[in-house]
């Protein structure tokens, strides 16, 4: 495990612990709230719309049966506020919104008199709170509180309706503490949409683009749900937002499903798998347009089947990766080990009713949660690999380098080889002929030297060789640079030296060679080397620098050997022209 992968476990630990506190923290304080059901405290009634508010008191209300008939004109639901801590009047009404046209509250007075509040589609006025809940605070008299009224208008399904009667300071404390949450969250999202998408276009890596695409339709969602939209957005209070939330929440699976599948590896997968898992994705999220369409209506068994599609969809997925996983792919490990809070809270809000818990966000609370864990996990995933990635990058990068340098070495004598040679010493000549320096290249041949492997075997002629290449690279400096340019062939490349100091410096090299110690291996058999000089001024390239150096190592040969022979190719007003050639020894 690398130094940034364990960091970011050692910060992942607290993360998880942080989160499972919150989740824990949040159900664990009810805070005294009373949970309305509408079946078992509300008594019904039903009227036309075009009945007034005050026609309540002629109603007369059901207090067995489920209502219904409801959807094209009023729902009125009235509970006795007996069990709410009897004669004390701050009571608050926090409704969960729904599918409504209109909703108005009526809290009734021991003096018979009535007291009326309402919110409409498009218009929640200053009830709305962060959280998805309207509330409704009964109007401080000094006369108790006897019961509460909620009357609907056009109300699609009387199931969603959650109503819970609380103190008006712990619903103030639950409005606050469901905003921070929620704002938390949200920005949390919005920073891992933003990484998500950074990461996208840095790596060019599809699947975080369709991760960043998911991060910013559960934020979306998150906002529109949690009605945090409506401190910019009033008019789309109610019904348009149920129906904009319940589109978004569809989007989000299709593209939480793509994402994943295309996060693994192509191989990793059967095709027929890959694309089946894609296709129900999108089909759920093909879905979501027409539910979104549907204003009023019982949308009950439609969002029992719409659930038990989102299920089936997570399974296909944990299969799709759990097969990746198996065969190898990281990206599975890590989309799974993202997947399991989500899959685990949906598992437990279709097990354990939780909608009037978590200071009445209930199951969307919970999703939204482990949507924001969900997302964070992903991008610390993606940072991880990355990491492993640089980390792979740095090591390529030094072999690499490595490599490099070995290809310009010659492995018998440490030297550098021709081609390091040429490479080292092209801009040397490039600036000595831009400087008008003198440059030259010292070719030196040991003599004779086959017959020292024919003699004493090739292993002692690699002695001597190597012996020889550990003198004239004495000679390296910031005016020679020396390298094997082959076989028993080496080069010496002066810049700067010219006429006798040169002449003078091949002749110490002759001798340098000639007086290296050989005795241990060749016995009294001494060895000599051949010095052909090229002195040029300006300086050329090197492949003329080398046929003219060659010239004077065979005029040197062909003289006896053991000898300096110097080319000189001056062309320049003022200095020797031509030719010239000087012999030493
Ligand atoms: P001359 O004086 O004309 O240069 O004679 P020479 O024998 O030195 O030249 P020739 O080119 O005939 O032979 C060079 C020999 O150097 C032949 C080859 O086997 C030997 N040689 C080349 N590279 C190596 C090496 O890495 N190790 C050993 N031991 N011998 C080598
Ligand atoms: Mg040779
Ligand atoms: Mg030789």
């Amino acid at each position: 495990m690398t130094a940034g992968g364990d960091l970011l476990e050692r910060l992942c630990g607290p993360l998880v612990r942080g989160l499972a506190l919150l989740v824990l923290a949040l159900f664990a304080l009810p805070a005294s709230a009373t949970t309305l059901d509408v079946d078992r405290d509300f008594c019904h009634a039903t009227s036309r719309t075009a009945l007034a508010d005050d026609g309540l008191a002629n109603l007369r209300f059901s207090c067995t049966g489920t209502p219904a008939g409801y959807q094209q004109g009023s729902l009125w639901l009235r509970t006795p506020l007996d069990n709410f801590r009897a004669g004390r009047n701050d009571a608050a009404l926090m409704i969960h919104h729904s599918r409504f046209d209109r909703l108005a509250v009526a809290f009734s007075y021991a003096d018979g008199e009535t007291r009326w509040q309402q919110v409409r589609a498009g218009d929640y006025g200053s009830h709305w709170r962060a959280g998805g809940q309207i509330l409704f605070e009964a109007p401080d008299r000094a006369v108790p509180l006897t019961a509460v009224t909620m009357r609907f208008d056009g109300l699609s399904s009387h199931q969603f309706v959650r109503a819970r009667l609380v103190s008006q300071a712990a619903a103030g404390m639950q409005s606050a503490g469901m905003a921070a949450a929620v704002g938390a969250a949200l920005m949390l999202l919005l920073v891992s949409c933003i990484y998500s998408m950074s990461l996208a276009f840095a790596v060019r890596r599809q699947y975080l683009a369709w991760q960043a695409a998911w991060s910013a339709t559960m934020l979306l969602w998150g906002g529109v749900w949690s009605q945090m939209h409506l401190a910019l957005l009033p008019g789309m209070a109610g019904t348009l937002s149920a129906q904009i939330s319940t589109f978004l929440a569809c989007l989000a699976i299709a593209l939480a499903t793509i994402s994943a599948v295309m996060a693994v590896d192509r191989g990793a997968v059967p095709e027929r798998l890959r694309m089946f898992a894609l296709a129900f994705g999108i089909g759920v999220g093909l879905v979501g347009i027409p539910l979104a369409f549907i204003r009023s209506g019982s949308l009950g068994p439609l969002a029992d089947i719409l659930g038990m599609v989102v299920i089936a969809d997570l399974v296909i997925v944990v299969v799709c990766l759990g097969w990746a996983w198996r065969h190898g792919s990281i990206e599975a490990r890590d989309f799974l080990a993202a997947w399991g809070l989500p899959m685990a809270m949906l598992a437990f809000i279709h097990v354990v009713d939780v909608e009037d818990g978590f200071w009445g966000g209930g199951s969307k609370l919970l999703i939204f949660v482990a949507a924001t864990w969900q997302a964070l996990w992903l991008a610390a995933a993606a940072t991880r690999r990355l990491a492993h990635l640089r980390i792979e990058r740095d090591h390529a990068r030094d072999a690499e380098a490595q490599a490099r340098q070995l290809a310009r070495r010659d492995p018998l004598t440490g030297l550098p080889n021709r081609r390091g040679f040429v490479e080292s010493v092209t801009p040397l000549l490039a600036r000595a002929r831009a400087d008008n320096l003198p440059a030259a290249l010292l070719l030196v041949d040991i003599d004779r030297f086959k017959s020292i492997n024919d003699v004493y075997g090739h292993d002692a002629g690699d002695t001597v060789l190597c012996g020889i290449a550990h003198r004239i690279e004495r000679w390296e400096g910031p005016m020679c640079t020396v390298a094997r340019l082959g076989g028993e062939e080496f080069g010496l490349l002066t810049i700067g030296m010219e006429g006798i100091i040169l002449s003078r410096f091949a002749e110490s090299v002759r001798r340098g060679i000639a007086a290296c110690d050989h005795r241990e291996i060749l016995g009294d058999r001494s060895v000599t080397a051949s010095v052909g000089v090229a002195e040029v001024r300006p300086a050329c390239d090197f492949q003329q620098l080398y046929r003219l150096a060659d010239e004077a190592l065979y005029d040197a040969k062909r003289g006896g050997r053991d000898k300096v022979v110097v080319q000189r190719h001056y062309d320049m007003a003022g200095l020797p022209q031509g030719r010239e050639v000087a012999r030493s020894n």
